[in-house]
């Protein structure tokens, strides 16, 4: 087992294994381009290695290039793909042979096929060392293959997690422990924070309440404490950026958690988005968003009690509540919409005894 940041990786494929394909990949196509001088284009960066093994095992005259594509999460599910170094300009009637190390989804081998459709090459095909065949998309044919692998998030050889494992001469895969991340969801005082309490302890959850980090930073006075007092003061939400990179901060702070209960985030659609593009670079997901449904008056009059013994001020002042439900309507309401696009939504009845809800909440995870 090896780990990478923070995750490990357990091997998959043995040096031997992979150089076996890559010549099998170099075989096949030099039966059919012995005669032609192609030119082997490899995408950076994750085919350097295949490529440099390839061309060694490549026995007939031919030429190399690169191009690179960088491929990231934009705001949408979509994904975008970004040309970093277009094919040069000598291509013009020549037979192109693109190397890519892996296809997955095909996202990057649509941007691949844009490209090359633009120049004036002769002819070009396609051949990938990894293939997932389970989840390609299969828009265009896949010219040569070198091995079908499961739908694994595997490193090495040339393929990185968050720039490291390249170096590795074998291919591992990510050893996924079984995690539940949770977005407990709902106004002030529906009763996210004693919930939580509940079922960090049942399902072995590490808990973040941004309001706790907030009031925690408050109390010592810090930098971040300082900017976020005046926002929470008012019943403000405090600005997305900082937000984030507060939650952020506190998931890498806990590499060995088995899943997270998110209280009190995410409150706007940014910081749901950020929130889902920093999970997948990850390799983690939100699993279910769980709703406490409850009534503006019978939340108010919750909070006013808790205000009396909690001594938090944005609890005892009837207009700084009303301001954040008024917050909580404008900005963090639309968020059901967002997670039901995703089937991840859940409303759960906030009123009754803790132990009922707690109960009621249990049932939703169990059945996740
Ligand atoms: P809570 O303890 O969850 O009721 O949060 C108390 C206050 O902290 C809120 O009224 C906001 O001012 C601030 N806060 C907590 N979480 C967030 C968030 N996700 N985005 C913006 N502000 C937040």
């Amino acid at each position: 087992m090896i780990k990478l940041h923070d995750k490990y990786f357990k091997p998959f494929l043995s040096e031997e294994q992979i150089l076996v394909a890559v010549k099998s990949v170099a075989e096949k196509v030099a039966a059919d381009y012995k005669d032609k001088t192609p030119v082997f284009v490899g995408v950076l960066n994750g085919a350097f290695m295949f490529v440099a093994d390839f061309l060694k095992a490549y026995p007939h005259p031919c030429e190399v290039s690169f191009v690179k594509l960088s491929s990231y999460q934009g705001l949408t599910s979509t994904g975008i793909v970004e040309t970093l170094l277009d094919p040069p300009d000598n291509l013009e009637g020549k037979s192109v042979i693109i190397l890519e190390d892996i296809i997955d989804s095909g996202r990057t081998l649509k941007e691949l096929v844009h490209l090359f459709n633009n120049t004036n090459v002769k002819d070009y095909k396609i051949a990938s060392l990894f293939y997932k065949s389970e989840v390609y998309n299969g828009e265009y044919t896949i010219d040569y293959v070198g091995i079908e692998i499961p739908d694994k998030f595997i490193v090495g050889y040339g393929l990185d997690y968050l720039e490291l494992g390249r170096n590795l001469r074998e291919v591992y895969q990510l050893n996924q422990k079984h995690m539940i991340n949770l977005v407990l969801f709902g106004k002030p005082g529906a009763g996210k924070g004693t919930q939580a309490q509940f079922l960090k302890d049942k399902y072995n959850l590490k808990h973040i309440s941004t309001g706790d980090v907030f009031r925690y930073n408050i109390k010592n006075g810090t930098e971040l404490g300082n900017l976020a007092k005046s926002y929470m003061d008012q019943g403000d939400l405090v600005p997305d950026k900082v937000t984030i990179k507060m939650l952020e901060d506190e998931v890498e702070n806990n590499p060995e958690a088995s899943g997270f209960i998110f209280d009190g985030f995410p409150r706007t659609t940014a910081q749901a988005e950020a929130l889902d593009k920093f999970l997948e670079s990850r390799k983690m997901k939100i699993d279910a968003t769980l709703a406490l449904d409850a009534d503006d008056e019978v939340l108010i009059q919750r909070l006013l009690e808790r205000g009396k013994v909690s001594g938090r001020t944005d609890d005892q002042d009837e207009s700084k509540i009303r301001n954040r439900f008024e917050e909580y309507n404008e900005k963090t309401a639309p968020l059901q919409a967002y997670y039901e696009a995703q089937g991840k939504f859940h409303t759960v009845n906030g009123i009754g005894a803790i132990e009922d809800i707690t109960h009621r909440l249990g049932k939703v995870i169990e059945e996740l």
